[in-house]
């Protein structure tokens, strides 16, 4: 039996989940948080129990050799060398990657060299694999990318109508995120309809960040985040697609440099700025039911924007078979998938059934009414599953 480890490592923090292989049961599930700052937070969760430690971690080096070392004293492991493969989520992999990649000189370059499209994550998904590769050396190592699955998108979804020399100087077009997500709740979509050979998916995962997809025979053929993940809806703290007339504007009105009005548009956008509630749905939820002004045409707009992008790969996919929600919202605020839904019915047929939608339950599941022209699902995410399978697949990982 192999141990095998899903690492998605942000520039403060470090999420994992250790899996046994064969089987891909997880052992072993945790978060470090507060990497670099005065005291920080580790937190274990396995065998039904919830370990939380306080104790500071300088880098993410210092992050993994207590984690490593707490699986060794916790008995999850006996030896380091039972884990054989280690795979790192990367949120940019450009136009290089088109599907996960084994760990050499030449990916780590490449990882490297995007940086400057995803500056907050890609050095810090590389800092995570040099912690890794410093503690278990002789564990293989790969990169699975939020990108990859984007990457069969045609040129006239992934252009921007700027002078080409932008795209092939300067590599500006959509790229996407949340790839990894996209691909294994569009594989379980298409699943659930039983498998046919041609099929038409879209999959809002609606979380903190959000985007959505239009899959075509399992290809995505679009996408709504775009040369960043600010791109698209509505979200937690960034506002999606804005008039792009809008910075040089507010720039001159506040007295504000791009960066800085960038800044707002990631992280004092979206929920938290049109409500000023919180960037956290149950948050503006609480204030919606209670009749708050701005909350309700907070969620008013959310659904609105979904929607119209449902709309728009309608289009784009010459209809749609199934509609996926997924992610903290799509999985788990049935107002949100109500709503949207409800844009959805006058003109493309969609109808849920609303018992069901408000029915909280585990795993996969249909919530359209046997009428309705379009299947909707929630189907829960599982984006540590994929990055330890294309382990074993990369690795040729057999027990
Ligand atoms: P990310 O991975 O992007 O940080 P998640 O997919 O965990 O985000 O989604 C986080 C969001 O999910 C939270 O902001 C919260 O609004 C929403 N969420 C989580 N649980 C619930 C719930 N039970 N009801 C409604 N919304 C929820």
């Amino acid at each position: 039996m192999s141990k095998i480890i899903a690492v998605n490592a942000g520039s403060s923090s470090l999420k994992f989940q250790l899996f046994n292989y064969p089987g891909y049961d997880v052992i072993v599930s945790g978060v470090v948080e507060r990497i670099g700052l005065e005291m920080g937070t580790v937190t274990l969760k396995y065998d039904g129990k919830k370990d939380v430690v306080n104790t500071p971690f300088p880098t993410h080096t210092e992050a993994v050799d207590y984690v490593l070392k707490s699986l060794l004293e916790k008995n999850i492991i006996s030896s380091l060398d039972e884990i054989k493969g280690c795979g790192h989520r990367v949120v940019q992999g450009g136009s290089y990657f088109s599907s996960s990649a084994i760990c050499d000189e030449d990916s780590i370059a490449k990882v490297q060299e995007l940086a400057p499209l995803a500056p907050l994550h890609n050095p810090a998904n590389l800092t995570g694999y040099y912690a890794f590769k410093k503690a278990i050396p002789d564990a293989g190592q790969i990169f699975v990318f939020d990108t990859a699955f984007h990457q069969t998108m045609k040129p006239e979804n992934y252009l921007y109508a700027l002078p080409y020399e932008y795209y092939t100087d300067l590599k500006v077009r959509r790229y996407g995120a949340h790839g990894t997500s996209h691909k294994y709740v569009s594989q379980q979509a298409i699943e659930m309809l039983g498998n046919p050979e041609h099929s038409k998916v879209v999959v809002c995962h609606l979380g903190n960040g959000a985007s959505l997809s239009a899959v075509k025979d399992g290809k995505c053929m679009d996408t709504s985040m775009g040369f960043t993940p600010l791109a698209g809806v509505v979200m937690g703290t960034r506002c999606g697609d804005v008039d792009p007339s809008i910075m040089p504007y507010l720039c001159e009105k506040l007295e504000k440099t791009p960066a800085e009005v960038l800044d707002i548009y990631n992280k004092k956008s979206g929920m938290l700025g049109v409500s000023g509630v919180s960037s956290d749905s149950r948050d503006v939820e609480a204030a919606y039911n209670e009749g708050n002004e701005r909350a309700i045409v907070t969620f008013k707009l959310y659904a609105r924007t979904v929607a119209k992008f449902i709309g728009s790969y309608f289009v784009e996919l010459g209809g749609v078979d199934a509609i996926a929600f997924t992610a903290g919202i799509g999985e788990n605020s049935a107002i949100t998938r109500e709503m949207i839904c409800d844009e959805l019915t006058e003109a493309l047929g969609v109808e849920i059934d609303k018992a069901e939608n408000n029915t909280r339950k585990d795993g996969n599941r249909v919530i359209s009414t046997a009428d309705s022209k379009v299947k909707v699902m929630i189907i829960p995410t599982n984006e540590e599953l994929m990055i330890a399978k294309d382990v074993v697949d990369l690795l040729g990982i057999t027990e």
